[in-house]
């Protein structure tokens, strides 16, 4: 169980975030320096610019958290809400501070150019309230404490947030928490789905464990994250390493690697320390494969070249695949991916190569052979081995997992 540890809750607020037309990186960015100092983030709203919807989330976030940290709304106009909100929640009135006003009309003389009435509204904090400094803009950061916890409000403007976090808000945090780590590992997945990964790994997501284990998937990949928090960061990274052996063992080879990586860089990693050479020979996935390769610096060491052999001459022409057995087969079958990958490898010389050939739709499908099938075939030094897929989906979605599909096989074969 996580123990007393004090966690916080962050609040965005602005209309444009609300929206979307403000992508939130705010909240992502005090995620992260918040959980370098051991502070794990319970909740984050976003809100307009209200003063109710303000208050609002300052109360659900106080309920939840025993520190909070609210960014937007800081400026000086009729929208910016933020004071007046931390005001009301704290039971107290704005009072204007006359040093606050000197500084901030210092700043407009600075810059050359005359300050309006309305920045004067910058210099009013609720009364009791402590000021967090900006550098690097005209609104203060305020900071107050209630009922033993602790609420800071930023400026949106993420460059003056962030410098007033670093120089403010963290090294106040590290005072109210001073023996907490929290360590986060990354066990990235491919070739089941989320929900078989839940099963596969018991109660482990279970909510109340330590560490806790959080699931996302993305375009095929699950991505398992471990979260340790305890007192020190040897304990938490032993916490973590524990349960990073523990799901290693339970999902065996699904598990492909850790962090951020992908499975081209991977296989990148292992053909190079192979020393082996890889070619492909896409039809359906247009040159994807080829691409995702080629997308880690450095995969010259290992992939010498690529066709994109759409039509039936380009496969014969270029691949040597027997006319024949495209007229028996058809294009999309087992037969052409596989005379696909030999055709590559022979021709580029190269230890490796793939075929893939499928039908990415919308159009195109039969009963027999549906909209999404996919043929991936791997020749490993002459050994040839097909896998035969149906990915349900847009014609998108179905080349990039035919796409992954075949750096899943090269990677499991490659880990032999
Ligand atoms: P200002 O003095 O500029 O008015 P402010 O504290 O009132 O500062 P906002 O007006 O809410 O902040 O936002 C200013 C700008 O900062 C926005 O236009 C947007 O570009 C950016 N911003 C605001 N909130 C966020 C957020 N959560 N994530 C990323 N950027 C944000």
């Amino acid at each position: 169980m996580v123990g007393r540890v004090k966690q916080a809750s962050i609040i965005s607020i602005g209309n444009e975030v609300l929206s979307g037309h403000t992508v939130d990186t705010n909240a992502a960015y005090i995620e992260r320096q918040l959980r370098l100092i051991g502070v794990p983030t319970a909740s984050s709203y976003t809100v307009a610019d209200l003063q109710p919807a303000i208050v609002r989330a300052l109360r659900l976030a106080a309920e939840e958290a025993d520190i909070v940290i609210a960014t937007g709304g800081l400026g000086p106009t009729d929208d910016d809400l933020t004071r007046e909100g931390f005001a009301e929640f704290l039971g107290v009135e704005l009072e204007l501070r006359e040093d606050l006003l000197v500084r901030i009309s210092e700043m407009f003389q600075r810059r050359g150019v005359p300050m309006v009435r309305k920045n004067a509204g910058q210099a009013r904090i609720p009364k009791g309230a402590d000021v967090v400094p900006n550098e690097w803009g005209t609104a203060p950061g305020i900071v107050a404490e209630k009922d033993g916890k602790v609420f800071f409000a930023l400026p949106g403007v993420p460059r003056e947030m962030e410098q007033m976090l670093a120089a403010s808000v963290l090294p106040r945090l590290r005072a109210v928490a001073p023996s907490q780590a929290v360590v986060v590992r990354r066990l990235r997945c491919f070739g089941a789905g989320e929900s078989t990964i839940a099963e596969m790994i018991g109660d482990a997501m279970l909510r109340d464990h330590n560490p806790l284990v959080n699931c996302t998937a993305h375009t095929g990949v699950i991505t398992l994250e471990i979260v340790a928090t305890t007192q020190t960061v040897a304990e938490a990274e032993n916490l973590a390493q524990c349960q990073e052996t523990r799901l290693r063992g339970l999902l065996g080879p699904l598990v492909y690697g850790v962090g951020e990586e992908t499975l081209a860089e991977v296989v990148g990693r292992q053909l190079q320390r192979q020393g082996k050479t890889l070619a492909v020979a896409e039809s359906c996935t247009g040159g994807l494969l080829a691409k995702l390769i080629t997308d880690v610096p450095g995969a010259s060491r290992y992939f010498t070249r690529g066709w994109v052999t759409y039509s039936n001459e380009a496969k014969i022409d270029e691949l040597g695949v027997p006319p024949e057995l495209i007229a028996r087969h058809g294009a999309v079958s087992e037969e052409v991916a596989q005379a696909m990958a030999r055709g590559a490898r022979a021709r580029a010389g190269t230890d490796y190569a793939i075929g893939i050939t499928g039908i990415a739709g919308p159009d195109g499908g039969t009963d027999e052979k549906p909209v999404g099938l996919v043929y991936v075939c791997s020749d490993f030094e002459g050994q040839v081995h097909t896998v035969r897929q149906v990915f349900p989906w847009e014609r998108s979605y179905v080349r990039l997992r035919a796409a992954q599909t075949a750096l899943d096989i090269l990677r499991r074969g490659l880990d032999r």
